[in-house]
């Protein structure tokens, strides 16, 4: 066991350097090594605490924000978190719109947080009064000294991962990783990470996880915005119904899109084979792994490195609730049995 005797300042001297963990029996009958690197260790349990730290000190050095100014933000949850932790810590107000899909559990804490929360219909166009883009950008206008992350469209997004989570991977493989594997959501993960690492060694192959019902994969293809990819998933801060300025198209090779059912039962696969208890968007970009895997993407001695965004505590009430699972017609008929037959 691996023992840290540091004393930190405060929480915010946590975020990032998060460690790669190997895969063992997950990937056991696939070509290739492969490295997860867990998020869920930043002190707010995901990848979103390193944008939420990195956008705020940049707004200070910049002038922006001044100590009691209030922090704007629309989020499915991970982003809002992270931005209350961080604005608790230093001292800042945070109001948060988020969307009416994202689970009671995730609104729940963005109040312990200390967050003033507004919930927002998920299933309303961008541009309507009621979105929840409409409702944070309304809310910037009314509060004066506010700041608006909009991490959607904010270059800092990019940025962030840029120099932190790319620098991170490229030591941790030692410059040996072929393969990325990450969800794209507002694609600051993905794009920042691939833009540091494709600089390290072109050949790199970056590789996005969309989910059915979003624009992303079918964008990246054609660069056109098709309405018809859009319909509602349950998979949360996964792909998307517009197109991100905070995604760089340029530097991904290519998007897998995966299903909500067979997201969810990898996900509680990587829990049952690895030990290691994640989210939604992990089970999806360990699915989009299998599918590539099938395709036969990889080689024996290619190194791929998969992005597990955050951590499954926040899905308690979805992924890891059977009833949930058997409401949505997730669970395929061994798992439910596995289930029934138990007797107390
Ligand atoms: N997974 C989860 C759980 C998320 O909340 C997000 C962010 N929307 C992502 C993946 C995708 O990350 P990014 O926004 O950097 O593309």
């Amino acid at each position: 066991m691996k023992h840290n005797n540091q004393v930190y300042n405060n929480a915010l001297d946590l975020i990032g350097n998060t460690p790669l963990i190997k895969l063992n029996k997950i990937t056991a009958d696939f070509k290739g090594h492969y490295f997860a690197k867990v998020e869920a260790f930043n002190p707010g349990h995901s990848s979103k605490d390193r944008i939420a730290l990195y956008i705020i000190e940049q707004a200070e050095k910049q002038g922006v924000l001044k100590p009691g100014d209030t922090i704007i933000e629309t989020t499915s949850g991970n982003t809002g978190f992270s931005l209350a932790m961080v604005s608790i810590i230093k001292g800042y107000k945070c109001i948060l719109a988020v969307s009416s899909k994202s689970s009671a559990d995730k609104i729940d804490m963005l109040k312990t947080m200390g967050a003033q929360v507004y919930v927002c219909p998920a299933h309303v166009p961008a541009d309507d009064p009621k979105s929840y883009y409409e409702v944070a950008k309304r809310l910037h206008k009314e509060t004066p000294g506010s700041v608006y992350i909009n991490q959607y469209f904010n270059a800092l997004n990019i940025d962030a991962h840029y120099q932190s989570t790319g620098p991170e991977i490229w030591k941790q493989t030692n410059g040996k990783i072929t393969h990325l594997v990450a969800c794209s959501g507002t694609g600051g993960t993905i794009s920042g990470t691939a833009k540091y690492l494709k600089e390290q060694n072109p050949d790199i192959k970056i590789l996005g996880v969309d989910a059915y019902g979003s624009v992303l994969k079918k964008y990246h293809e054609t660069r056109e915005f098709d309405e018809k990819e859009i319909y509602p998933y349950r998979i949360e801060g996964l792909g998307k119904n517009l197109i991100p300025t905070a995604t760089e198209f340029d530097v991904i090779d290519s998007f897998v899109k995966v299903t909500d059912a067979e997201s969810a039962l990898t996900a509680r696969e990587i829990a049952k084979t690895e030990g290691l208890f994640v989210g939604y968007t992990s089970g999806a970009a360990m699915q989009a792994i299998k599918q590539l895997q099938e395709d036969d993407v990889f080689s024996e001695n290619d190194l791929i490195v998969v992005i597990f965004p955050d951590h499954g505590s926040r899905y308690m009430s979805k992924v890891y609730s059977d009833k949930w699972m058997e409401e949505q017609g997730f669970l395929d008929e061994d798992v439910v049995k596995e289930t029934k037959d138990i007797q107390f």
